[in-house]
């Protein structure tokens, strides 16, 4: 059985030589993460070149590549001396005219902050690790009082508890991104901080003008996204539970009820999740877990997120290649202790679409017959979805001939892609072809039964009307 979550890593300065691409892609990475809140694009355009010079070594798997964007993360200025320790009860100062910051005052990478922020307001650095009571604004200065202090270190991260900062979710900076995330081919780019559906509809038009036809993910990391989910959910292709910026803003306490509220909400709506952050974050210095992370990482798994993803871990940790070997252990050992049942509020749906019921008709014919394998011969990769946000206990292979499905499987839960050339084949002869390949892979073997879908006239998308059963044996022989 293969692995059916999916490990998405962060490539970075600890992650960007050949040696350790290549053990990280042995290790079980499926999706490569390019965060464009770090590096220079000649550092992304450099990796995945790389990449693609690697990938021929892992030809029968498949490795997808996002693009993260930054999004309007607000940031203090630099210091003098690279940091600056604050203790609790000084007075500081956010000074947006400040160039270079010391122990008084640091500068901010958006001015505006000091139009939305009042007294009374309390802010949050560095992923909460500071946290601020501002005091007064006055011109340019956002006076604040040190409540909880530490070391504060250059372009950290401010965020204000309970949210409502206005930064439009798009930047000037994300709008160069999005043409050089065209320009890599990346199969899926990541907005950061959406408020809401039209965040992504925006997103998605530039990345259409550039050319790309990357699926989009929202990153849920706002308090103001909470309420916009669903919204949110039907503008993009799937969610990212950012746990890192989300615990600042709604409180930490409130993020695992949420995390499972978002996965349970998207895949009703037939939506992908990657649930994000800290997730074996010891291991940043560290060849081992701790327990409480393995356990995350598990729970994240029987929560059904179809990814899970490694920041820091694989870009600047110590050990890239054992984090990723950990985690994809763990998953493994927790699809193998999660309950197989069909969700029978999503089965007993009706459905206006043919392909769909088809679908749901091989993911509940597999779940009772004990088939080996679903096969779906797919074109768009929209049969393996709808299969996929259903747990079977039933692995699912898509066939497909187009490259840019294949990559873009790499992210949806329990589905391997593979490649097959439909051109010039009639039907029955793909089946044939299906069951063939099941069978060379491993898959399956002599009287296993299969379930496979297919669609005519084939090579279009959105043709499934098929579900045919077939005992593997003598056809194939
Ligand atoms: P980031 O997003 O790593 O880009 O900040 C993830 C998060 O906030 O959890
Ligand atoms: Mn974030």
């Amino acid at each position: 059985m293969p692995r059916n979550t999916k490990i998405v890593a962060t490539l970075g300065p600890a992650s960007s030589d050949r040696a350790t691409l290549r053990r990280l892609l042995a290790a079980g990475v499926d999706v490569v993460r390019l965060n464009f809140s770090h590096g220079r694009h000649d550092d992304h355009r450099a990796r995945i070149a790389l990449l693609r010079e690697l990938l021929p070594e892992f030809a029968d798997r498949t490795i997808g590549f996002l693009a993260d964007l930054q999004g309007p993360k607000i940031r203090v200025g630099k210091l003098a001396e690279g940091k600056t320790l604050l203790v609790p009860g000084q007075a500081y100062i956010l000074d947006a005219a400040c160039q270079l910051g010391d122990g008084e005052r640091v500068g901010l990478d958006y001015p505006e902050l000091v139009r939305e922020v009042a007294a009374g307001d309390v802010l949050l650095l560095d992923d909460g690790r500071l946290v601020f009571d501002v005091e007064d604004v006055r011109g340019q200065e956002v006076r604040c009082r040190v409540r909880v202090g530490g070391m504060l270190s250059n372009n950290k991260g401010v965020n204000r508890q309970g949210g409502g900062l206005s930064a439009p979710a798009l930047t000037a900076k994300d709008m160069d991104d999005i043409v050089v995330a065209a320009e890599l081919g990346v199969d899926y780019v990541a907005v950061s901080f959406p408020k809401s559906g039209a965040d992504i509809e925006l997103a998605r038009r530039l990345l259409r003008a550039a050319g790309s036809d990357a699926r989009l993910i929202a990153k849920i990391e706002r308090a103001e996204a909470i309420p916009a989910l669903e919204e949110i959910l039907d503008a993009a292709d799937g969610i990212m539970v950012a746990r890192g910026d989300l615990a600042v803003e709604v409180g930490d306490a409130a993020v695992p009820a949420l995390q499972k509220r978002m996965i349970r909400l998207a895949r009703e709506k037939n939506k992908l999740t990657i649930t994000a952050t800290q997730m074996m974050e010891s291991m940043i210095a560290s060849p081992v877990p701790t327990r409480a992370e393995v356990s995350d990482v598990a729970n994240a798994v029987l929560d059904g997120s179809d990814a899970v993803m490694l920041s820091a871990e694989t870009a600047s940790g110590q050990f890239p290649v054992e984090t990723v070997e950990a985690m994809a252990r763990t998953c493994i050992e927790a699809e193998k202790s999660a309950e197989v049942r069909l969700d029978h509020e999503m089965l007993d749906r009706v459905f206006d679409r043919i392909d769909q019921s088809v679908a749901m008709a091989a993911i509940w014919t597999a779940h009772h017959l004990k088939v080996k394998a679903i096969a779906a011969l797919t074109q768009s990769g929209a049969t393996t979805l709808w299969m996929s946000r259903l747990n079977c206990g039933v692995p699912i292979y898509a066939l497909t001939p187009e490259l840019r499905t294949r990559y873009r499987l790499s992210l949806y839960r329990n589905v391997s892609p593979l490649s097959i050339v439909t051109e010039g084949k009639d039907r029955e002869t793909l089946l044939l072809e299906a069951e063939r390949l099941l069978l060379a892979k491993g898959v399956v073997q002599p009287g296993d039964l299969i379930a496979l879908t297919v669609g005519e006239p084939i090579g279009q998308p959105g043709g499934s009307n098929t579900l045919k059963i077939v005992k593997v044996g003598a056809a194939v022989a």
